[in-house]
């Protein structure tokens, strides 16, 4: 083969190289525009915001949560969250099968939600009460009670919810969060009436062993791997393996930033999330369908970093986009 000529592994391809014992599908759940835009210090013209989600669907992503209708003090940077939804809610006409959730903190925000004929929201939980009332200004009990009644009016209007769950492995006030009271708290919310529990390593300090032990005493409670995504961040490098040990679970939705985009303003610490390119890197290695078109998607990535005006943290955005000075 000549230098000049193209390898499968330039043309974003790596080697095909499957293990035993994991799903053959992920569904990739996108939070770039959300959870990553909302934790970054530029807030983006909402064209850009409209086009980077139409670039995520056109690269393969069928889960993209768009935004969040919460009170625009609380987020600025998700302030346009009226003007964004309806310049992409048309895209779920072109692309069968694309979901774009978007983030609902109480009945305001979900009679939002409703008037835009948003069919999938997320609320959003702490496994601990430090968190809980630095994030949502009050207390786990208090905050369930405030879900409550958005869960069930969103389920009776057929709209899909996500619960997340936040500090489920450590708590930058609390250390370490025990896996009892995790595993409390998740099946409270899955009791409300959520769909799926995404479970959030926060400020990323999670191990495999810990990723393991947490999936499984959601199994003795009867939640198997089905009702479970996993929400990872890369802080201490952790990320791709925590993956790994819960598709080995079986758990078969992962949530990740395209880019790499964002972290969490109220933990300190808490940089990093999981990025998509590298999670999908390592799910085509494995021969995990995604239906993600890497390149595509590297390409995205590398377009948004220029409107930040900041190289992608993403090692295969960097590593595909071949702007190692730039991007
Ligand atoms: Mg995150």
């Amino acid at each position: 083969m000549s230098a000049a000529e193209p390898t499968a592994l330039d043309l974003g391809l790596p080697v095909r190289a499957p293990l035993d014992g994991l799903p053959q599908a992920v569904r990739i759940h996108e939070v770039g525009a959300r959870d990553g835009l909302q934790n970054e210090s530029v807030a983006l013209p909402v064209e850009v915001k409209a086009e980077f989600i139409a670039r995520l669907a056109a690269a393969g992503l069928r889960t993209i949560e768009a935004t969040s209708f919460v009170h625009p003090k609380w987020v600025p940077q998700l302030a346009d969250a009226e003007q964004l939804f309806p310049l992409v809610s048309g895209l779920t006409g072109e692309y069968p099968g694309l979901r774009l959730p978007v983030l609902v903190p109480n009945e305001r925000g979900l009679d939002r939600a409703l008037a835009h004929r948003v069919q999938d929201i997320a609320v959003f939980a702490s496994a601990t009460e430090s968190f809980a009332e630095r994030n949502l200004g009050r207390g786990v009990e208090a905050s369930l009670e405030m879900f409550a009644p958005v869960v069930h009016r969103a389920t009776a209007a057929g709209v899909r919810v996500r619960g997340y769950l936040s500090m489920c492995f450590g708590d930058p006030w609390e250390g370490p969060v025990p896996t009892a009271q995790v595993v409390e708290v998740g099946c409270r919310l899955l009791e409300l009436g959520c769909d799926e529990l995404s479970l959030g390593d926060t400020i990323g300090t999670g191990t495999p062993g810990q990723v393991t032990e947490l999936i499984s005493a959601f199994s003795g409670r009867g939640v198997g791997p089905e009702r479970l995504a996993v929400h990872f961040h890369d802080t201490y490098g952790q990320a791709l393996a925590n993956t790994l040990a819960a598709l080995r679970c079986g758990v078969a939705t992962v949530d990740s930033s395209a880019g790499g985009l964002g972290g969490c303003p109220y933990a300190k610490s808490a940089t990093g999330n999981l990025a998509t390119e590298d999670l999908v890197w390592m799910l085509h290695g494995l021969g995990i369908s995604t239906g993600v078109d890497l390149p595509a998607l590297a390409a995205t990535s590398g377009w948004l970093a220029d409107r930040l005006g900041r190289p992608s943290p993403s090692r295969a955005v960097r590593a595909l986009t071949g702007g190692d000075a730039q991007r």
